[in-house]
């Protein structure tokens, strides 16, 4: 289906003001956003407008009731500087599995693309050049209707915003394993990109970090034992010679940094295998000395290497000898600018 977008520009662009040698974490935003309302039903016409505040009624839906879900993904440059989108279609599958879960309404997935296509193509000169950097997007949608009382709302907005994000540069990373708090259960909304799930994981962060912590590892909610995922990662060990990442069971968000390291394992020649994983046998290999690599992966940062994990009054310590996942990271970058062949066919180019 083909849709008209309104496109509403700036008389001139902030892009000036930007020092892309120093872009600050998460405050620098583009010109322009995508916006779209649903009411009665349906969803409205689709418009790029300048990034402006939305008047907001105090009772709007998504301020109580939390029926408020989101998207995290980059545009890149290739090397003659064509800007490109990374798997966007794996996004709009799982924005809407977030809606869905959220009882709100989906939003058309070919249309999440073309408005992130459309906005990427004018905000072009925002897109960071330098390697590692890139332009973060972030499509999510939220209960505007201002009611009091609990059920679907019946209006909603889908907007994309768009901020400039410097290279990651992330040291080996600790994590405390959480053996009170709990991020998800199969049932629960851990599946889904619902924005309580962040809400509810900043205390336990906060605690991890006053502890000497950068991360929390979460375990499953009954026995604490099982390992499920890190902070906003999915995470992968290496146990003699093979790839360990724990299988999703209805717990763990779908990352697409995931499922595209383990295509990129697979198609390196490592068996990647997707099942229960104890914190125990992470210990036990780590004592038997057959731990040898341990990483999160996700959008942000591509592929984060672990250092080490605490549990109780316990370290368990990861090996730094393998370097897999570094490789993995490079071929995941090359293949986002360009310089080496995108045999997946994940890159959507932009015109
Ligand atoms: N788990 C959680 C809880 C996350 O928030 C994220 C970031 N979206 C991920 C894993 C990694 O997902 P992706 O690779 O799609 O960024």
């Amino acid at each position: 289906m083909s849709y008209t977008i309104e496109i509403q520009k700036v008389a001139k662009s902030k892009v000036e003001d930007l020092d892309f040698d120093h872009i600050p974490l998460g405050t620098a935003f583009t010109d322009h956003m995508f916006i779209c309302d649903y009411a009665n039903g349906a969803w409205d016409t689709p418009r790029i407008v300048p990034l402006e505040l939305i008047p907001t009624h105090p009772a709007a839906m998504a301020l109580h009731y939390g029926q408020a879900i989101f998207e995290g993904m980059k545009a890149t440059v290739d090397t003659h500087g064509n800007p490109m989108l990374f798997r966007a279609d794996k996004n709009a599958t799982r924005l809407n599995f977030s809606a869905d879960r959220m009882g709100m309404p989906s939003f058309p997935e070919d249309l999440f693309v073309e408005g992130l296509k459309q906005l990427v193509a004018l905000e072009r000169n925002w897109i960071p050049p330098q390697d590692g950097s890139a332009l973060y997007l972030r499509p999510f949608m939220y209960a505007d209707e201002p009611f009091i009382g609990m059920r679907a709302a019946n209006n909603y907005k889908f907007i994309i915003m768009a901020s400039p994000a410097g290279p990651f540069f992330t040291k080996r990373i600790k994590l405390y394993a959480e053996t009170k708090y709990i991020r998800a259960m199969a049932g629960g909304t851990g599946e889904a990109k619902a924005a309580g799930n962040y809400a509810a994981a900043i205390r336990p962060t906060e605690i991890a970090k006053s502890k000497g912590y950068d991360q929390v590892l979460w375990l499953d909610a009954v026995e604490h034992k099982y390992i499920q995922e890190v902070g906003t990662m999915n995470i992968f060990f290496k146990i003699d010679g093979k790839f360990i990442t724990p299988e999703r069971k209805g717990a763990i968000l779908d990352g697409i940094t995931r499922m595209s390291v383990i295509d990129i394992l697979r198609h390196k020649g490592y068996e990647v295998i997707e099942r229960p994983i104890t914190i125990d046998e992470i210990e036990k290999a780590s004592n038997n000395g057959i731990l040898e690599e341990a990483f999160g992966t996700g959008t942000a940062v591509g592929i984060a290497y672990i250092q080490e994990i605490g549990i109780d009054d316990k370290t368990i310590h990861v090996s730094d000898k393998s370097p897999v996942g570094l490789d993995v990271n490079d071929t995941l970058n090359a293949i986002k600018t360009g310089k080496t062949e995108d045999v997946f066919n994940w890159m959507i180019k932009i015109e």
